[in-house]
């Protein structure tokens, strides 16, 4: 048989120009057109023991429902991705891919690897507006349980368990703080990576399946995870994320204009901000702003405030380019659109004028040191390197804690010294009896396909518990 020629490159992904694209929030990729998806998912080599799949934490069939995008069966490539990802349109956009399952594409090893997550993002958007009466239909659920679960968050982490238990056969109802379901998938990422609409298609398929939604309805002061396992619920899975701000205690932090990058965002995403005076919630900011870290969400607030009219927007970043852990392509987008990296520079204060307004950051330069425990180069500072940026607004985004009230209200819940829950990394069992835990609240911020993963690995176990006769813990 004639060996396949091999296209060494991924079909590029059609962007807004990095110039249209910083005045407005719409987003950023467009997609594939049929043609170039089709085209992609015929360099994937088939592989009989595809490596691919070991590198997604939710199981998809990649091979499966690439081999459908090239035959030109859209619906049938859709409906074998949805078998095991109830976020595709999601994952597609915001996967961490690079690190995933295309680091394991066999292509990979000579040229670039099979673009996944493009085809899944291709695939899932063709079905995504379509009415739900001219989608293939849901297979169909087992016959109820008649257990009932209450899922306490709903991020990727509480999505995807809610959507696993009821096809199970579970009654799931999942408990939200804020008004709008999603987690950092709606407060956190920008409009102009994922756009908010299809979070909210997502979440409404997971309703038409039969999970119920309650917004405005925080666990913990609402009512307790004690008074859900004594009311009606069966067991609780808690997923409710990493969204407490770390800051440097550094002087100045305290200053008007300094911002936690979570304040900065949810404002402009959950608030939207940017669509001010539409919305009534303007979000203060100044023309010269400087963000501090490296992230995917120092990547986010830096890029949303060039969208907000800042004139200029530094990056901070006490280590060297190779160690920025934000997306590859958040990066690449961010130096296109003018963000002006500040590498191996840290900040020590943030200055202030007499009515405690910001008016500049002062930083110092750092190098590379010798190895610490981790084998990574500590970032030392160089002595008499310090200067000032001339900024109006500083954004801190150096990390996040896991959401303490939950903890905090539920006796026999174990946690971490840094706020984790303690559960088991297999299946998400806490200390206490008939309560599970998954997604960031248990192993810190992470990803969202991770989360989806843990979702997914507590819906098995939690599914396992209920039906056990003896249901020992
Ligand atoms: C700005 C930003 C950008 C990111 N970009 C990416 C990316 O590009 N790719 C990627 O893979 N990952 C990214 N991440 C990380 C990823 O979003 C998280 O790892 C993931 O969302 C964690 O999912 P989760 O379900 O555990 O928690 P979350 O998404 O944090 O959801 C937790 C939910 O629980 C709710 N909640 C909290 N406490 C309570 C309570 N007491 N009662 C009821 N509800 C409660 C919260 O309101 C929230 O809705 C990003 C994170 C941020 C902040």
């Amino acid at each position: 048989m004639a060996r396949k020629e091999i296209i060494p490159k991924k079909h590029a992904m059609p962007c807004q120009t990095p110039a249209e694209r910083v005045k407005n929030f719409a987003e950023v990729a467009l997609g594939y057109s049929e043609q170039t998806a089709m085209a992609e998912a015929a360099r994937c080599l088939q592989c009989k023991r595809p490596t691919c799949v070991d590198g997604c934490p939710v199981e998809v069939d990649i091979p499966g429902f690439i081999a459908r995008v090239a035959a030109g069966d859209f619906v049938g490539a859709a409906q074998r991705l949805k078998e095991k990802n109830l976020l595709p349109s999601i994952c597609g956009r915001v996967c961490p891919q690079e690190d995933q399952c295309e680091a394991r594409c066999t292509l990979s090893k000579k040229f670039e690897p099979v673009g996944i997550g493009r085809l899944e993002r291709f695939v899932a958007d063709t079905q995504l507006w379509l009415e739900p009466a001219a989608l293939p239909p849901e297979p169909p659920l087992p016959p109820a349980s008649g257990f009932k679960v209450a899922v306490v968050g709903s991020g990727p982490a509480g999505l995807t368990a809610a959507g696993d238990l009821v096809r199970l056969g579970h009654r799931v109802t999942v408990f939200e703080a804020l008004h709008k379901a999603g987690g950092v998938l709606v407060y956190g990422i920008p409009e102009f990576r994922l756009p908010k609409a299809i979070v909210e298609r997502e979440v409404q398929a997971l309703q038409r399946m039969g999970v119920e939604l309650r917004t405005n309805f925080v666990i913990g002061k609402t009512e307790t995870i004690d008074e859900l396992l004594a009311n009606s619920y069966d067991a609780v899975f808690v997923a409710t994320g990493a969204g407490l701000p770390h800051f440097m205690n550094i002087p100045g932090e305290n200053l008007n204009g300094v911002y936690s990058a979570n304040e900065f965002l949810t404002r402009a995403n959950l608030m939207k901000a940017y669509r001010f005076p539409e919305y009534d919630t303007p979000i203060h900011l100044g023309k010269r702003v400087a963000v501090v870290g490296a992230g995917n969400v120092a990547m986010d607030a830096a890029r949303t405030a060039l969208r907000l009219g800042a004139e200029k927007v530094f990056l901070v970043y006490r280590r060297s380019h190779e160690e920025m852990p934000a997306r590859a392509e958040e990066i690449e987008h961010a130096e296109e659109e003018g963000i002006d990296l500040r590498l191996l520079t840290s900040p020590v204060r943030i200055l202030g004028d007499k009515e405690n307004w910001v008016t500049g950051c002062e930083c110092i330069r750092m190098e590379l040191g010798e190895p610490d425990a981790s084998g990574r180069r500590r970032p030392v500072a160089v002595p008499q390197s310090e200067h000032v940026l001339p900024v109006d607004t500083v954004i801190m985004a150096i990390g996040q804690s896991p959401n303490p009230l939950v903890p905090a209200t539920t006796p026999g819940l174990e946690t971490t010294r840094h706020g984790t829950i303690v559960g088991d990394p297999e299946t998400g069992k806490t200390g206490k009896r008939g309560v599970f835990v998954g997604g960031d609240i248990l192993t810190g911020a992470a990803t969202v396909i991770l989360a989806m993963g843990a979702g997914r690995k507590s819906a098995r176990a939690i599914d396992v518990w209920l039906r056990d006769p003896e249901r020992k813990w």
